[in-house]
């Protein structure tokens, strides 16, 4: 399981997705790209996770 927060990334915003991690990095993905305009790469997604549960 995963969590991303939109807050946690500099947006004033309390999206927050939580599940499995593909799903949250395609749901964060959507998310920054339709309401931020913020085309983060999967990668950069997958990097966000990593840093935040220290693996
Ligand atoms: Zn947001």
């Amino acid at each position: 399981m995963a969590k991303l927060k939109c807050n946690d990334y500099g947006f004033e915003c309390d999206f927050v997705v939580d599940g499995e991690i593909e799903e949250v990095i395609v749901q964060f993905r959507d998310h920054t790209e339709d309401v931020h305009g913020i085309d983060y790469s999967k990668e950069a997604v997958m990097q966000f996770l990593l840093r935040k549960q220290g693996l």
